[in-house]
């Protein structure tokens, strides 16, 4: 009689396994006892049991004796494989034939055991921590070989029923060993990688519990914080006010609420709460709300502008003519003016006057030394310290969205690898894309077309042609003495004295004294220099009158010197010696006009051309040029260029740009010099000269012309083409000055003296 259990787990022989009697019982026919014979036979599919048939069972099973009944329980072990020859089931019985398959022993056991002692220790070591083990420690470790190792976990192994019957199947102790130890890797393999994903997955739960309960921890200590200090009003609250206040559009109103949010969560201790902090507090001081355009007094505007500025006809014309515009179009912005001149000449301050004409608020951002698109475009906010561009800082500053903006110094932009910020200055002043422009910093757009931009420049020949396009340019040439002495006398002095405090009754300056400021302690086309002169002198005659040594100060030309503690300045004057060889040339320089002297000089050589000054490669040409002229004028004295060095200098001051204008000066002082006949140093000249001996116009002729007034040049010979630009010129320095128009090259140099007149010599 044989006890037949079926099983879908893997029964090996020699494995000892503790059955409860009862479930033995309610499969045999009678109640089990010690030495009955029992036989496992292996499912192919997980069947219930009644319905049993013998195909859903495997060919081998595993034949084993009841060794011992302990209380409930009775202990079975296993003795061998057996082969079923025959199978059959009547409908309550199994009929088996069994025949004991060999077993092929070909495996020493010490090594056999040695290899169940290290599966057994992964087994442990991997189901270390887990709930499986607290349970089933004690069991495995009474585990005898390799046998029980694989028939207790084969139901925790991933291992098919397929598997586990060729593991049954193999006679080889070595081959099956060596299935079960692979059967028995892989499935811990997998298993590692379950129990690893369960245990990241809970880790991630509890941490998000755990911050969720920190957090309404925190909101609780908040709270009762902020109720024993009613008066730290949190920035949160503070923020939300003010983000509903600001009349901010849709796309601003999320992000600053999303960041309000990070701002929650961060907490007062989180490291980026300063950043966020900085940002809400940029953003909500912004004024989004549109400004209604204040209603256009032209009459008002003009006082306005004179009332601040002396003379500047023209420029002042045409800043009415503008703001008739934007009155007549309802619109709070217009064409972009760029006013083009030397420092000190009165371009940033009539930008502040266009401000008070309109009665719209001033700002003025400085463009000087921008390299990087980021100072206009500002930063991006993914690093600490990251700021908004120059633009929205000056919107900010101004506390308005349609300022006047006074963008200063757009020629000295720099294009460097942090990207070109003209291009980013072009979206700004781009009627068509500033409605959104968008700072890298604020994230979102704002609305700049209410803003009136104005810009500033010295010269326009570093300014980026598309950028150049988009602005009407105004120049500002300087001011002749006389303006500027009507500038001191009308709003720099009244100016100064209102600053140091000084009244009328206090101080005296006499015109002669205001003169002698303008001509002697200062050389510049603006009027910035007389600007600190005349505050110096009142801070002075302060000192004396509250030290009580004067009650009204005079102060007399004679003063100056020891009052503004500085020697006066030594004016390039024209030279009291004609030499031939030297000519008077005029120059234009970022700080207004100047005259230079080209000196020319032939020694002992062959022909070598020396130039030393600092023109370079331009003035190389114009030498050139000037060069041939000669030889071509007077044929005669070629040879003297053959049989000599020339040496040509030219003063430093001029801008390399300007080099082509000393072109007609730098053939007459080569004329002078081969025909040995001086040149009067008050004539002095300028002008481009073609190969053909025609003279060419030129630039700042205005400047130049002051200049040579300044210096005492009686007549100045000037481009035909350039007559003009003599509408830019003073009156008095059109008057002080005998100003000649010239066509040719021949023509000035019989004005000079140097060639005799056509018709003198028929
Ligand atoms: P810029 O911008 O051309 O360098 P500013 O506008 O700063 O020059 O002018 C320098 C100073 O000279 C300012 O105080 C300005 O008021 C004064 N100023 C310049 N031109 C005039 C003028 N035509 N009338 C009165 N003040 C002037």
């Amino acid at each position: 009689m044989i006890t037949i259990f079926t099983y879908n787990k893997l029964s090996l022989t020699d494995v000892s396994c503790y059955f409860q009697l009862e479930y033995l019982n309610s499969q045999s026919d009678k109640p089990v006892s010690v030495s009955d014979k029992v036989l496992f036979l292996m499912l192919k599919t997980d069947k219930k049991e009644g319905e049993i048939s013998p195909e859903d069972v495997y060919p081998i099973a595993t034949r084993g004796v009841v060794e011992k009944i302990d209380g409930e329980w009775a202990l079975v072990h296993t003795t061998s494989r057996v082969n079923l020859d025959s199978i059959q089931n009547d409908g309550e019985h199994f009929q088996v034939q069994l025949r004991t398959r060999p077993e092929i022993n070909d495996i020493d056991s010490e090594e056999q055991q040695q290899r169940f002692q290290k599966m057994r220790a992964d087994l442990l070591e991997t189901l270390e921590g887990t709930q499986w083990l607290m349970n089933a420690r004690s069991n495995i470790m009474q585990w005898h070989n390799l046998n029980e190792l694989i028939t207790f976990t084969s139901s925790l192994l991933q291992i098919s029923n397929e598997e586990k019957f060729t593991i049954l199947a193999e006679d080889s102790v070595s081959a099956r060993t060596e299935k079960m130890e692979k059967a028995f890797y892989e499935s811990l393999a997998l298993f590692k990688v379950n129990v690893e994903a369960q245990t990241a997955q809970q880790q991630s739960n509890e941490q998000i519990y755990r911050e969720q309960a920190i957090r309404r921890q925190i909101s609780f200590l908040q709270d009762e914080l902020d109720k024993l200090h009613p008066e730290n009003i949190t920035d949160i609250e503070k923020f939300e006010q003010k983000i509903r206040d600001s009349g901010m559009n849709d796309t601003a109103r999320a992000e600053a609420e999303k960041v309000l949010n990070r701002m929650k969560q961060e907490g007062k201790e989180g490291h980026e709460y300063g950043m966020l902090y900085d940002y809400l507090d940029f953003v909500t001081s912004l004024v989004w709300k549109k400004e209604p355009p204040a209603p256009i007094n032209l009459n008002t505007a003009r006082t306005i502008l004179d009332e601040d500025h002396f003379g500047l006809k023209k420029t002042k014309g045409r800043i009415l003519q503008q703001i008739a515009v934007m009155a007549l179009n309802k619109k709070q912005s217009g064409s972009i003016l760029l006013f083009v001149g030397a420092p000190g000449t009165g371009k940033t301050s009539i930008g502040q006057s266009i401000a008070r004409a309109l009665g719209r608020k001033y700002v003025r951002v400085s463009l000087g030394g921008v390299r990087d698109e980021a100072e206009i475009r500002g930063h991006r906010r993914t690093y600490i310290g990251a700021m908004p561009g120059r633009i929205m800082d000056g919107i900010r500053r101004s506390g308005a969205s349609n300022p006047v903006v006074v963008l200063d110094e757009v020629d000295k932009l720099v294009r460097d690898y942090g990207g070109d910020p003209s291009s980013a200055l072009l979206e700004v002043l781009d009627p068509e894309q500033n409605s959104t422009f968008t700072d890298h910093y604020m994230n979102v757009p704002y609305d700049l077309s209410d803003v009136l931009f104005v810009c500033t420049a010295n010269t326009t020949d570093t300014i980026p042609e598309p950028l150049l396009n988009r602005m009407e340019v105004i120049s500002f040439p300087g001011y002749s003495a006389l303006e500027k002495f009507q500038i001191a006398k009308k709003h720099l002095l009244p100016k100064a004295m209102e600053k140091a405090g000084i009244t009328e009754d206090n101080l005296v300056v006499g015109d002669d004294t205001l003169r002698a400021v303008i001509s002697d302690y200062t050389m510049e086309a603006g009027v910035r220099g007389l600007k600190s002169r005349l505050n110096t002198l009142c801070r002075a005659a302060a000192v004396k009158i509250v030290s009580g040594e004067e009650e009204t100060v005079a102060i007399k030309p004679e003063d100056l010197r020891s009052l503004l503690e500085t020697a006066p300045i030594r004016h390039d004057h024209i030279l009291e010696v004609k030499n031939p060889g030297i000519v008077t040339g005029l120059a234009w320089t970022q700080a207004g006009g100047e005259i230079l002297f080209i000196e020319t000089l032939f020694t002992k050589g062959n022909g070598r051309i020396t130039i030393t000054g600092q023109l370079g490669d331009v003035m190389k040409e114009s030498v050139q040029i000037a060069v041939s002229l000669v030889k071509s004028m007077f044929p005669d004295k070629a040879e003297l260029f053959e049989q000599n060095d020339l040496h040509i200098h030219v003063p430093a001051g001029a801008v390399p740009k300007d080099g082509p204008s000393a072109g007609i000066t730098l053939t007459t002082a080569l004329a002078s010099l081969v025909t040995g006949t001086a040149v009067s140093p008050e004539i002095a000249m300028t002008g481009e000269v073609s190969l053909r001996g025609m003279v060419m116009p030129i630039g700042g002729l205005p400047e130049k012309l002051m200049a040579a007034q300044r210096t005492g040049v009686q007549k100045v010979f000037i481009p035909e083409e350039n007559m003009d630009d003599l509408a830019e010129v003073a009156e008095e320095v059109r008057q002080a000055i005998q100003i000649i128009p010239m066509h040719r090259v021949s023509d000035v140099l019989e004005r000079a003296g140097i060639l005799q007149p056509v018709s003198a010599v028929a």
